[in-house]
């Protein structure tokens, strides 16, 4: 069964009664620009095809109630405020909060939903999650939620609500993205721009290697980065990093005296700065070339923000090794998934070239695909 129609049948199993619609919104990949969003720089996304799926119609009782196939029994609210909701079901209280939050007369509902966005690989499962959601109550409530602000409200969702101190980089991938486009944004006035992404024209693709790596200390990691980040910002006396370019790095890292913030802040400086590069030789059709910078985000993850671990070292090794254009780590970090950008005609060799990297040193096995630019979130 496709997703769409698990979804529908979950929804049927568990209210007796068929779905008003069906909304989806994607998982994604970030193609560069890693750690930049909570520092308000720049980003580039796509989205991918897999996606989540709400079934969804009113509710009789006016309350929400939502189930997963992850989580056949339905969780039931009424109005609630941040931590009443816990376990997965806060990603959904979270939503139905933040849109009440905003000012929204949200519509008591009952929702499904049935996905296959792989969980906590970096893939953003969750903000999938609150954009299919989100989409499926603006919808059945006839709520005028400009598209420009959905993205910061599903992100109150998962910050304020579920306690997750996330950027809004997932959120207005699965919200915003477009089929065959790369979404660059800036992460501090919002603005987007759609970049054509068409790899197949060039004969290439972007593999997708879920390294399978167990997630260890993401949330603690990922808190204490964002604090050198602020750090580093508040002692060079600049509201976020982006405030650095790279010509002033130089002094920029002389003026911080620890060395650990130093290495944070040439991360973020330089990251930013090969998004903006990526994003000119994509608007120039130099796709290829785009390659090296992928490489190079992956080295300042490894060696400057420390975010990696040896399965992504290792997949990122392996692909190069096959003949990979460029790779990088893709997503917060501490396992995940890794892209390569690679000759259309080169994926299953890549894959089998990295699987074996893997067996050698008796890793589990990693998962992997051809990713292309897939749609937003919408009703289907
Ligand atoms: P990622 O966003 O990288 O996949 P997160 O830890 O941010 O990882 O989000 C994963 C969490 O989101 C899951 O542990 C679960 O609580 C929730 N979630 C995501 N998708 C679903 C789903 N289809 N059904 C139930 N819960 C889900
Ligand atoms: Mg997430």
């Amino acid at each position: 069964m496709s997703i769409p129609e698990t979804a529908r049948a979950a929804f049927l199993e568990a209210y007796g009664e068929e779905p008003a619609g069906l909304w989806a919104a994607p998982g994604r990949v970030n193609l560069i620009g890693e750690h930049t969003d909570y520092n308000d720089g720049f980003v580039l996304p796509f989205a991918l095809p897999q996606r989540t799926v709400a079934a969804a119609g009113p509710a009789p009782d006016g309350k929400w109630s939502v189930c997963s196939t992850l989580a056949p029994e339905p969780v039931t609210f009424g109005v609630t405020e941040p931590g009443e909701v816990t376990g997965w079901g806060a990603y959904v209280a979270g939503v139905v909060w933040a849109l009440q939050d905003a000012g929204f007369e949200v519509p008591p509902a009952r929702i499904a939903l049935a996905s296959d966005v792989p969980l906590g690989s970096g893939l953003s499962s969750s903000a999938a999650l609150e954009s299919a959601v989100l989409t499926a109550l603006a919808d059945l409530g006839g709520l005028d939620v400009a598209l420009e602000r959905r993205p910061a409200i599903a992100q109150r969702a998962e910050n304020v609500y579920v306690g997750a101190p996330t950027g809004i980089l997932d959120q207005s991938a699965s919200i915003r993205c477009q089929e065959g486009r790369a979404l660059f944004l800036d992460c501090r006035s919002y603005q987007i721009e759609q970049i054509p992404f068409d790899l197949a024209a060039e004969g290439l693709a972007i593999l997708v290697i879920n390294s399978n790596a167990p997630h260890q200390h993401v949330d603690g990691e990922y808190g204490e980065r964002r604090k050198s980040c602020e750090a580093a910002a508040a002692a060079l006396g600049v509201p976020a990093l982006r405030d650095v370019s790279t010509a002033e790095l130089p002094e920029a890292l002389d003026r911080l005296g620890d060395d650990v913030l130093r290495r944070r802040a040439r991360h973020i400086v330089t990251e930013n700065q090969r998004v903006l590069d990526t994003v000119s030789l994509l608007r120039a059709g130099r796709v290829r070339e785009i390659g090296p910078l992928l490489t190079a985000s992956h080295a300042s993850m490894r060696d400057d923000f420390e975010i990696t671990v040896d399965q992504v070292d290792v997949a990122v090794r392996a692909a190069l090794a096959a003949g990979a254009y460029g790779a990088r780590m893709t997503g917060g970090g501490f396992g995940g998934c890794v892209l390569a950008l690679i000759d259309a005609g080169r994926a299953d060799a890549t894959a089998t070239a990295v699987a074996g990297a893997y067996r050698e040193r008796g890793f589990t096995a990693p998962t992997s695909w051809v990713a292309t630019a897939g749609p937003g979130a919408t009703r289907i």
